[in-house]
């Protein structure tokens, strides 16, 4: 276990908030991916970047960004971190853009940050966390 993540809908779209401790210090991409299923170690079967819309990655990209894109989380020499960000390319209702599609999705957490623009994935490195997203009970 290494953290923790809420989705919530705010009136400017999907509030993420993540928190994480015991990973290391740096700064680290986070995106939403397309499956959601995390096996470790690679995390690989988590898929894709979230991307409905067949946008190229990357915020700062002109033909981007993938509906999953977010920025990067900054992690202290404690292994600690927050990040909050608000989406405004997926949902958490019905239909094509909503995270609750058929093969789930996830949150995968990578080595280093997110450039982004550099396709597919902002140049951040491998995968080294990564979380189902599930509907809370
Ligand atoms: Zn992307």
């Amino acid at each position: 276990m290494v953290g923790s993540a809420q989705l919530k809908v705010v009136n400017e779209g999907v509030q993420v908030s993540v928190h994480v401790t015991g990973i290391p210090a740096g700064t680290h991409a986070f995106h939403i991916h397309l499956i959601g299923k995390c096996e470790a170690p690679t995390f690989e079967s988590a898929g894709a970047h979230f991307n409905p819309g067949g946008k190229k990655h990357g915020l700062m990209n002109p033909e981007g960004p993938h509906a999953g894109d977010l920025l990067n989380i900054i992690v202290g020499a404690d292994g600690k971190g927050n990040a909050k960000v608000v989406n405004t390319h997926f949902t958490l209702g019905e239909g094509t853009n909503s995270v609750f599609h058929p093969e789930g999705s996830a949150i995968v957490i990578r080595e280093k940050a997110d450039d982004g623009k550099t396709d597919p994935a902002g140049g951040a490195g491998s995968r080294i966390a990564c979380g189902v997203i599930e509907k809370a009970p």
